[in-house]
């Protein structure tokens, strides 16, 4: 295995006939969830992918569950509950920077996630463990098990990768700082944009967060900056690796998770770091191209496209 994620996968409903949810009556049905869309932003580039989960027992979650499987991704850790159902979210695009999120997941079947549903053999076998931010607010239960999860991948040699991904509906403002702090200080990579940065350190200057970082425990620090790039820090080194222009944003949800997999997948390759940001910076930059959170995740083929083919080429 390369990659193994945790985290709780959703039926994501869009409103079809009216933009907004109050007016629309009839919606449309995706899956989604950050941990799931790294998973398969990563299998759609040739690497190998566990994803770590409970969905219900109905029809929600046998859908989910085949959808996941279906992109490739490796679902055999993933429990079913016959105690909860699967969470669900609605998301409402009201221009590329409003997109407003309600969830309906609060005891959802992955919010019971706990250390009983983890096999450390299987989380050791991986080369990198993908941590977000999510999974840890959706329950103490869920919390414990990332904890653990972190604690199996350092005794085993696997690298902790960290996309704080901050989600201020979940939990307190005091809970996630401390937990976010928590995890970034045990984490080998950490990813955050500039406000989740600000939001744990109070600073916002790139620069003095990739240091703040630094010295709290991690080896590498990838800072988001939108379509600027990313700042990428190591103790040595610290360079801002700039994004790809695109045209225009059609939906901006998933860019990070997209860039997620496009640095993992550059380490992985064992790319020089500016190249892995940089393959982290075209596949956000495609994945704001295309409706939906994982549609626009690009295979190799498509990324490579992207990154490196000239116009006479497209003729
Ligand atoms: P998300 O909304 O998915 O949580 P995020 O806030 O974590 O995203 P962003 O900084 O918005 O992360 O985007 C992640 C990366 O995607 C950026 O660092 C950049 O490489 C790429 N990206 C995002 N927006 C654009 C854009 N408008 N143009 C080009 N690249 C972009």
């Amino acid at each position: 295995m390369d990659v193994v994620t945790i985290g709780e996968s959703m039926a994501v409903f869009s409103p079809e006939s009216s933009p907004l949810m109050r007016y629309a009556a009839t919606y449309s049905r995706k899956f989604g969830g950050a941990e799931s869309n790294v998973a398969i932003g990563l299998t759609r580039l040739g690497h190998e992918v566990g994803w770590i989960s409970k969905v219900g027992n109905d029809e929600l979650g046998k859908g989910l569950l085949s959808f996941i499987r279906g992109e490739g991704v490796d679902v055999s850790q993933v429990k079913i509950s016959e105690t909860a159902p699967t969470g669900l979210y609605f998301k409402e695009v009201r221009s590329a920077n409003n997109v407003r999120v309600e969830y309906y997941r609060k005891g959802s079947a992955a919010s019971q996630l706990s250390v009983n549903d983890l096999d450390e053999s299987y989380i050791a076998s991986a080369k990198f463990l993908h941590i977000t931010g999510i999974t840890p607010a959706l329950s103490e239960s869920c919390y414990e098990t990332v904890m653990q999860m972190i604690s199996i991948a350092r005794e085993n040699g696997v690298k902790v990768v960290f996309d704080p991904n901050l989600r201020k509906k979940l939990w307190s403002e005091e809970r996630a700082r401390e937990v976010l702090l928590e995890i970034a200080a045990k984490s080998d990579i950490v990813m955050p944009g500039v406000a989740e940065g600000e939001f744990m350190f109070g600073e916002n200057d790139p620069d003095k967060l990739g240091e703040l970082f630094l010295n709290h425990g991690a080896s590498l620090v990838v800072i988001k900056v939108g379509a600027k790039g990313a700042y990428y820090f190591t103790k040595e080194k610290s360079e801002l690796v700039p994004g790809f222009p695109v045209e225009q944003v059609v939906d901006p949800v998933g860019a990070g998770d997209g860039f997620a997999a496009g640095v993992i997948s550059g380490l992985l390759d064992q790319l020089p770091l500016n190249k892995a940001v940089e393959r982290g910076n075209a596949v956000g930059a495609l994945a704001t191209q295309i409706p939906g959170d994982f549609e626009g995740l690009p295979t190799r083929e498509e990324m490579d496209h992207f990154m490196y083919a000239t116009d006479s080429e497209d003729i």
